[in-house]
């Protein structure tokens, strides 16, 4: 089967790996929202709330999806209709923005990929706005060249679940069998993929540590560095797949 579209995760995948202290993270946002108190009770417990959303969509197979940011800040008390959540907000999303830096191979690659006739799209388990991915993306210029995107922060369900993977197809006008799946999850990414049709490269070098899923796949192909999807699917291509 000729390969059409390629659909990418994003995080470890088109921006790589960042070890992340949730915490000091949330710390920016507590900062900000309550200037004159201790930052860190508060971002204590967004990060407990957040790290609850991602154990609850592991558990849960991806039927319970990630939710968004607004569920967190709802779970704590947090008023998002005032200035200073929308200071607060700015300033967390400014304090991931060393850490979603668009991998240096995702630019070529996917102009290669369109410049061969094949779609792109995205699959991401986010709790992050649409509107927030789209100006990351276009600050390292991959927004032009993404034909469709889908956050589960915009859906009830999440990767691995199957709806999710169809979501994507569907945004896209693709079957799965001429679509490629490229992630860094064995779990969520290539089962997920696999099991709804797609055929899955693996890329292997994201620290999952306790969000390791134990899951036995064997991806369609592996590769050492984003870049080389492009050879990978030109080959399925030349090949007839
Ligand atoms: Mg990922």
């Amino acid at each position: 089967m000729a390969v059409r579209a390629v659909v990418f995760d994003w995080g470890g995948t088109l921006t790589p790996w960042h070890d992340i202290d949730l915490v000091e993270m949330w710390g920016a946002y507590a900062a900000a929202y309550e200037p004159a108190v201790d930052p860190v009770p508060l971002a204590r417990r967004l990060a407990e709330e957040e790290a609850a959303r991602w154990r609850l969509q592991q558990a849960s197979l991806g039927a319970d999806g990630t939710g968004a940011l607004d569920h967190l800040f709802a779970t704590v008390g947090i008023d998002v209709s005032t200035p200073r959540h929308g200071r607060a907000l700015a300033a967390y999303l400014a304090h991931w923005d060393p850490h979603t830096l668009a991998d240096p191979d995702a630019l070529a690659l996917l102009a290669a990929l369109r410049g061969q006739g094949i779609r792109i799209g995205v699959l991401s388990n986010t709790m992050w706005p649409r509107w927030h991915h789209e100006a990351v993306f276009s600050r390292d210029g991959l927004l032009p060249l993404i034909d469709a995107a889908i956050y589960s922060s915009e859906l009830p369900v999440a990767k691995p679940h199957a709806d999710a993977f169809h979501a994507v197809l569907f945004a896209l006008g693709e079957s799965p069998e001429f679509t490629v799946f490229v992630g860094d999850r064995p779990w969520d990414d290539i089962h997920g993929a696999q099991s709804v049709g797609m055929r899955a490269i693996l890329l292997p070098h994201s620290r999952l540590g306790d969000q390791a899923v134990a899951v036995a796949v064997s991806p369609d192909a592996v590769v050492q560095r984003l870049g080389e999807v492009l050879r990978v699917v030109e080959a399925w291509n030349t090949d007839g797949g």
